[in-house]
């Protein structure tokens, strides 16, 4: 879909020569909204079992986790080099020391070119950069912050215990610290109208992260999400793959040239969702979206002839 948003294939390789593939750990870091540090409950649509990859084994070494993946990934394209995807819960809460050590032995894994380190914008403090921007020229580091809405009611109502100040915040820091940003949202937030979201879309490219992250919103069961939803007061936007696919076109028409896209949607596993069930995978969708655009674009260029 290069031709319509920019990809993120093309921020990887503006930054990486040759293929490269990320290779998700779990390090078993908790997240402050869930040890106490800030609260107990977590956020409202959070089951992190439904967006850490099945067969990620925390009680393996790094160094397993990262040799499992080279191996399994080089079967394909033997040349293939690697970004450690610190993905579970966040990757920045916990004592500086371990979580150094830790980016150090993923940054000194063979094949490895750049570590991701997906985090709370309320998790990164000058110190963390600071070293980290000295890491970042060995090895590349992409902060990835979830940043779910611009609007602070939301992430009230969604007990995210940050605020919108502090995504704009994180990411104004780890610009000057020099480290690459993505940003993630979710679309269907308990509230949320499309003028919203689309706010949302409109001031995350105002920060001018490297990369964007979207997907819809899921009742994922156990959570405090699935609990309103089956009472009736979730509130809530249930996209169908119609109703959401339009929603992505008026965000590519908004999304400035030099922002990749790194995905619009996310499938937890099903027997996970109470609702929405697309029954849909998502490279289908995305094949959906992009026979959309490709019919919106000739339609439009007949309006000119
Ligand atoms: S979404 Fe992230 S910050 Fe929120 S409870 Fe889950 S792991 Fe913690």
């Amino acid at each position: 879909m290069g031709r319509y948003f920019k990809e993120y294939s093309e921020f990887l390789a503006e930054i990486f020569t040759g293929k490269v593939q990320k290779i998700p750990v779990n390090v078993g870091l908790s997240c402050p909204n869930r040890d106490g540090t800030l609260g107990r409950g977590g956020c409202i649509y959070c089951n992190n079992a439904s967006f850490s990859p099945v067969g990620l084994n925390a009680w393996q070494s790094l160094e397993e986790q990262i040799n499992a993946g080279r191996e399994f990934f080089r079967r394909k394209y033997k040349d293939m080099r690697f970004l450690v995807y610190f993905q579970s819960y966040t990757s920045t809460h916990g004592q500086m020391d371990r979580l150094m050590d830790l980016y150090r032995r993923a940054a000194a894994t063979e094949g490895t070119v750049g570590i991701i380190i997906g985090t709370r914008p309320d998790c990164v403090p000058d110190e963390l950069l600071n070293v980290l921007s000295e890491l970042n020229r060995e090895c590349k580091v992409l902060m990835e912050y979830g940043a779910e809405s611009a609007h602070n009611r939301t992430l009230e109502l969604i007990n995210r215990c940050h605020s919108w100040e502090q995504t704009v915040d994180a990411v104004k820091r780890s610009h000057e610290a020099g480290l690459k940003v993505g940003l993630h949202f979710i679309m269907g937030l308990p509230g949320e109208d499309e003028k919203m979201m689309l706010e949302t879309v409109d001031a995350a490219c105002a920060l001018s992260p490297e990369v964007l992250k979207f997907h819809q919103l899921q009742v994922i069961k156990g959570t405090p999400l699935a609990r309103m939803y089956e009472s009736g007061n979730a509130d809530i936007t249930l996209f169908t793959p119609e109703s959401y696919s339009q929603l992505c076109m008026k965000i590519i028409s908004r999304v400035p040239a030099h922002i990749a896209i790194d995905r619009f949607v996310a499938q937890a596993p099903s027997d996970m969702v109470i609702a929405p069930k697309w029954g849909m995978k998502n490279y289908q969708f995305a094949q959906m979206l992009e026979n959309k655009l490709k019919e919106y674009y000739k339609e439009a260029s007949k309006d000119l002839t």
